[in-house]
């Protein structure tokens, strides 16, 4: 550190201050104890006692990645959270037909009153168990969240009609799949469906690394028809025993933190965002940081459309009170106050704007996937 003294160098390495002094002389430097030291010598004299010394990096404020270093988690506070899942698949193979079965049952099976809502995300439950489903299928959705860093997706669920097999998309579900890093569950869809050939498509799937247990392999298959809700139990069930994998947990007493599912501007409400909350808790009236834009929390309802408090880990929930509508895969942290919100929030916008100005033109996702 800069201004440290011998007296005060010598206290933080545990040794003498007359041993540091005769030390500096052997190093050509001549010193009394209360001489400050300039950083270089400190470094010299750390590096003889096999010390790195490291000058404090100031914290910069734009900086939010770095609360979502595992560093900052309590062990001891880690508690079981819901597995988040993703349905992908070719097109037509059922991923609606699915997510549009599980929200229906799940309302039945929910809270009185409630008219499940569109807001990108949703939780189903079987047993009292949770998972929560992002519920934009769709790679694009996918693809862009993981281009800006969001890695929400613990499990996917690949969608495959069992009268059509793999196709193009198939593929390049299973390849975004590997390239986050998430364990896949095979759902054969439309076995309902006269010329359904679940076989068939196990067969092709075993070319993609996607081999069935009872081959000796590690992937779930399960034999379903969104359509008609055959089997969706046992897919849930699956889902559940692949989260037991995982071992999925998060510290809920921290500041919240989490992603951006999806944003609009609505008339009346101004921002309106889905966030997935990854750690901690999410409070109505929390200052926060989205993305480049800040705000503090004013409503939060979850998918049924009910206002609530609180929200844990693993639940989606839909917030107002933002400056600005942020993107989907922004992430988000909760601050210590307004202030420091604000502070960062603008000072992320600032690097934005001349991010894009030093790019020369504007690259946007679009035509970043089209050239991928
Ligand atoms: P997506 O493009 O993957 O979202 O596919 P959709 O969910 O829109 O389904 C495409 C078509 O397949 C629709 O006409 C669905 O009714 C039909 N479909 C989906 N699942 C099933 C199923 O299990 N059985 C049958 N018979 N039809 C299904
Ligand atoms: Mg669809």
């Amino acid at each position: 550190k800069v201004g440290m003294n011998v007296q005060d160098l010598a206290k933080l390495l545990h040794r003498d201050a007359t041993e540091i002094i005769k030390k500096l002389f052997l190093l050509g430097v001549v010193t009394n104890q209360n001489q400050s030291l300039d950083e270089d010598t400190i470094e010299v004299l750390a590096a003889d006692y096999g010390i790195e010394a490291k000058q404090k990096e100031e914290e910069d404020v734009a900086d939010i990645d770095r609360f979502f270093d595992d560093e900052t988690i309590n062990e001891e506070a880690l508690e079981p959270r819901a597995p988040v899942v993703t349905i992908m698949g070719h097109v037509d193979h059922g991923k609606t037909t699915l997510l549009d079965y599980l929200r229906k049952t799940n309302v039945t099976a929910g809270e009185a009153g409630g008219i499940t809502q569109h807001i990108g995300a949703y939780q189903a439950r079987l047993n009292d168990k949770l998972i929560t489903f992002l519920d934009t299928p769709g790679h694009a959705a996918f693809t862009e969240m993981r281009a800006r860093g969001a890695n929400v997706t613990d499990i996917t669920v690949l969608v495959v009609a069992a009268d059509d097999g793999v196709q193009p998309q198939t593929i390049e579900a299973i390849n975004h799949a590997k390239a986050a890093g998430t364990p896949v569950i095979v759902a054969v869809n439309k076995i309902d469906k006269e010329g359904a050939n679940p076989e068939q498509v196990m067969n092709e799937l075993m070319a993609h690394d996607l081999v069935p247990e009872e081959y000796g392999g590690d992937t779930i298959f399960v034999q379903i028809s969104a359509k008609f809700g055959k089997n969706v139990d046992q897919l849930l069930e699956m889902i559940l025993l692949e989260a037991d994998v995982l071992e999925l947990k998060a510290d809920p007493t921290q500041p919240a933190r989490g992603s951006v599912i999806e944003a609009r501007l609505d008339k009346g409400r101004g921002p309106v965002s889905t966030v997935l909350i990854q750690q901690g808790t999410l409070h109505v009236g929390d200052p926060i940081v989205v993305g480049n834009t800040y705000g503090r929390v004013r409503t939060m309802t979850n998918e049924k459309g009910h206002d609530i408090d609180a929200a844990k880990p693993a639940t989606p929930v839909q917030i107002t009170g933002l400056n600005e509508v942020p993107l989907a895969g922004d992430r988000f942290i909760v601050m210590a106050d307004e202030k420091t919100a604000r502070a960062a929030g603008e000072e992320r916008a600032k690097r934005a704007r001349e991010e894009v100005r030093n790019a020369g033109s504007v690259v946007t996702l679009d035509t970043l996937f089209n050239t991928m």
